[in-house]
């Protein structure tokens, strides 16, 4: 039997989040079995339960790799030639990368959804426009510090903490270090500063936040839920104990190179 509006809403609701509090989102449609109605119905049981809603709808399309640029900045410069002949510029309406899942596209599409207007990591949401308008090109993390200052909550729907936009913004609070990129606007090429690490070893941090972990099955999908300030504090603390947490161990990875030479440096 596919799962109906339902008993997601059901699902949601078993979670016992305090209400009236925002929610950023993280999904896989496929995680849910079958879904009648698809990701229409999974949103709208979304927004049912939790009217402030948000979701990352990041434009990786958008990157351009350029000659030259700040040191150990975990890029190879001059090496995007082709890439950069791809890259596309950004609009309010371009499309959330195919790597954020499909839910975020439908909810940038709702009718009555903002957007903010980073060219790489913009945020979608319904009931959360004031949070999305604090995000700047020097502060691309500030609606999630909103989010975190709102007490709102972290949502996994059938996915681990490697989505987890949100433990970026404590390692910026812990102090560890963030990188610059480039992306293509209709003003032409734009310097994204405060972009975040590599996310690939952050559900090494799920040991360390089952504490204030609540877990539900809805269908065959596991769902997480996280208080922010919470986590927020959990994870800085850990990072300021041990600098190299939830780093990821491909040993290729060019980001968590880096943050292990800049702190080997210091
Ligand atoms: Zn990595």
């Amino acid at each position: 039997m596919p799962l109906s509006y339902r008993e997601l809403v059901q699902g949601l609701q078993r979670l016992g989040l305090p209400a009236g509090k925002p929610v950023i989102a993280h999904a896989s449609l496929k995680s849910f079995g079958e879904v009648r109605g698809g990701a229409e119905t999974l949103l709208g049981a979304l927004l049912g339960v939790f009217p402030h809603l948000m979701m990352p709808t990041h434009t990786y399309q958008t990157m351009l790799i350029p000659e030259e640029g700040p040191a150990d900045n975990a890029i190879q410069y001059g090496s995007g030639r082709d890439q950069n002949a791809m890259a596309v510029f950004f609009t309010p309406d371009l499309p959330a990368d195919p790597l954020m899942g499909i839910l975020p596209e439908v909810l940038r599409k709702h009718p009555q959804a903002k957007r903010s207007t980073h060219p790489i990591l913009s945020f979608a949401g319904v009931g959360v426009d004031e949070t999305l308008t604090t995000q700047t090109l020097a502060e691309p993390l500030a609606p999630i510090r909103v989010l975190n200052e709102e007490e709102g909550w972290v949502l996994l729907l059938g996915v681990d903490h490697t989505v987890n936009t949100s433990i970026h913004y404590a390692e910026k609070l812990a102090g560890r270090r963030q990188f610059v990129r480039w992306a293509l606007t209709p003003g032409g090429v734009v310097e994204c500063p405060g972009f975040p690490g590599c996310s690939l070893g952050f559900e090494k941090a799920a040991p360390l936040l089952q504490a204030v972990t609540r877990e539900t099955m809805i269908g065959t999908a596991r769902v997480r839920a996280l208080p922010l300030t919470e986590m927020t504090g959990l994870l800085v603390a850990a990072l300021q104990e041990d600098p190299l947490a939830f780093l990821c161990d491909d040993p290729t990875c060019e980001r968590c190179a880096a943050t292990r030479q800049a702190l080997a440096r210091e």
